[in-house]
Formats: structure tokens, C-alpha cells, sequence
């Protein structure tokens, strides 16, 4: 079995683009730009808050975690916990606003996810905060979201285990890639419409000497 711990951050990656997670976590492709220097900004701002307390609620930021038998590890932008309860809450600061699908909400599951595997206690809610929008937005940790988040963690460990990575597939996304200049995607699509070509030649052949 494969004991190597995932960083929740491969979630992320895997859901932007499976080659640019690959690219990061096996092959240790890393180039920042505009939108993850941002991102990093945030983040690094929400890490070096001290731990405080108000109002019956614990604060406490740049929480690490890591959870063998899911497989994961990482850092938590923010951990809520009710004092008078012991009742945990995850909160992770995003860059932009809320997207449609629901990415954001199975990483913050995982980190529920690993929260539990620590601690031994259930974790029911979390919440999302977007800079771009300025808004929280809870999640709750339905069991549609716990499975979705479980078979995702286990196919980025699949394929993070393979070695293998996947081939570009350009698209709007490649945009505002950070490895958009190492991973050239626009290649890929030369290559495609190449490989189009020198089919479509060889069929002609085919039918040329099928046809005598
Ligand atoms: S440039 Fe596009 S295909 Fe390449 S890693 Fe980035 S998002 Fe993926």
C-alpha cells in the first residue's frame, strides 16, 4: 500500500487540471503568477493570525493536519471551535467567488474529513469565505458531499500512485494556469490536428489500395 500522504492543496490542483496536479505533486513543477501570488498573499495573512478567543468561539489559524487512513495532510486556513462544546468548524478563505461547481466545497469536506480522522469527533458544518465577493458561505457535510469527497481523494491518489501524466487538454482554464508556459498546451492540439491529418492521409491510402 502506498503510505504517501497527499497535501489537501492536490484536491484543488486535481479539479483545476489532473496534469497541472500531476505536474505539482509528482513532478515537482511549481511556477507562480498573478492569480496564485494572490492567493498565497491571503492565505499567508490568514496563517499569521494568533490563536484568539470571542464570544465562546476558539479561533485558531495554520492549523496542521494529517490523517493516515484518508491518506491526507496539509494546513487549515482556519479552525472555528465551540468552547462550551468542543464543536469544530473549518474555514477556508478563497481568492474569487463562489464557483458552480462544487470543488470548493468537497476540499473543505476533505478537511472536515481529516478533522474527524484527528480528533475522534464529528464534524457537521464549515464555511467557505470569498475575498472577491466578501461573503461566507456555509457547507454542510451532507453524505452526498463525504462520498463525492472520498471517491475524489482516492482518484487523485490513483492517479498521483500511476506516475503517469495526463495529457494536456487545452481549454479556457489553461488561461489562467500558473504552468501554462512549462505545460505548452497549445502543442498538444498541434499535435492532435497532425495526428488528424497523417490519419486521415493513411485512410486515403488504405482506400486507394483497398479499391484495386
Ligand atoms: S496549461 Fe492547461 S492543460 Fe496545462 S496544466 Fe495548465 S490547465 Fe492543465
Amino acid at each position: 500500500m502506498d503510505q504517501r500522504l497527499i497535501p489537501l492543496s492536490a484536491l484543488q490542483h486535481y479539479a483545476f487540471c489532473p496534469r497541472q496536479c500531476a505536474l505539482i505533486h509528482n513532478e515537482q513543477v511549481w511556477a507562480d503568477n498573478f492569480l496564485t501570488a494572490q492567493g498565497n498573499l491571503i492565505h499567508e495573512r490568514v496563517d499569521s493570525g494568533e490563536p484568539e478567543s470571542r464570544k465562546g468561539i476558539k479561533f485558531e489559524r495554520g492549523v496542521l493536519v494529517a490523517a493516515p487512513s484518508l491518506g491526507l495532510t496539509g494546513k487549515l486556513d482556519l479552525v472555528e471551535s465551540v468552547v462550551a462544546t468542543g464543536e469544530l468548524f473549518p474555514v477556508e478563505y478563497k481568492r474569487g467567488k463562489p464557483k458552480p461547481s462544487d470543488w470548493d466545497e468537497l476540499q473543505l469536506c476533505a478537511q472536515a474529513l481529516c478533522l474527524e480522522e484527528m480528533t475522534g469527533t464529528s464534524v457537521t458544518q464549515g464555511a467557505l469565505w470569498y475575498h472577491q465577493t466578501r461573503h461566507r458561505h456555509p457547507v454542510q457535510f451532507s453524505t452526498g458531499l463525504r462520498e463525492h469527497t472520498i471517491t475524489v481523494i482516492s482518484q487523485v491518489r490513483d492517479m498521483l500512485k500511476s506516475g503517469i501524466t495526463p495529457k494536456a487538454q487545452y481549454g479556457k482554464h489553461c488561461k489562467a494556469c500558473s504552468l501554462f508556459d512549462l505545460c505548452q498546451p497549445q502543442l498538444m492540439v498541434r499535435d492532435k490536428s497532425l495526428a488528424y491529418q497523417q490519419r486521415l492521409f493513411s485512410t486515403d491510402t488504405s482506400d486507394e489500395e483497398t479499391s484495386e
